[in-house]
């Protein structure tokens, strides 16, 4: 249970580790560390790899899948305007959920404790 909460607080903007924090300060930027809780949210850099190959994997994935009823049920006169508003959308898309996959990110990095400081 406290792995599927680490996953789904940051999609909401919160601290994956206690809830309580703010995870953005902007639309897409991150807080460094929480202000509740003192948790690392990221290392450098790797919030924003991470997060755009789950964005990249998921608006690729609609993409496809939702290509496919539009090609077989749209006659070919339409079939190119069709897929214009389909490639607009999946750009809004893919703009807009880059910040839930910053958040994902920054729990599955807390999850795996890639965020933790190395003591060496
Ligand atoms: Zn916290």
């Amino acid at each position: 249970m406290r792995g599927i909460l680490t996953l789904i607080r940051p999609l909401w903007g919160r601290c994956p580790a206690c809830g309580r924090g703010r995870l953005f300060k902007g639309f897409y930027d991150l807080n460094t560390t929480c202000a509740s809780c003192g948790a690392r949210f990221h290392q450098d850099g790797s919030p924003t790899v991470g997060a755009m190959l789950i964005n990249m994997f998921i608006t690729m994935l609609l993409g496809f899948i939702g290509a496919i009823p539009l090609v077989i049920n749209t006659t070919p006169d339409t079939l190119m305007l069709a897929l214009l508003f389909w490639l607009v959308g999946l750009a809004l898309f893919a703009t807009v959920f880059y910040r839930f996959a910053r958040g994902l990110w920054v729990g599955i990095t807390t999850l795996t404790g890639a965020n933790e400081e190395e003591s060496s």
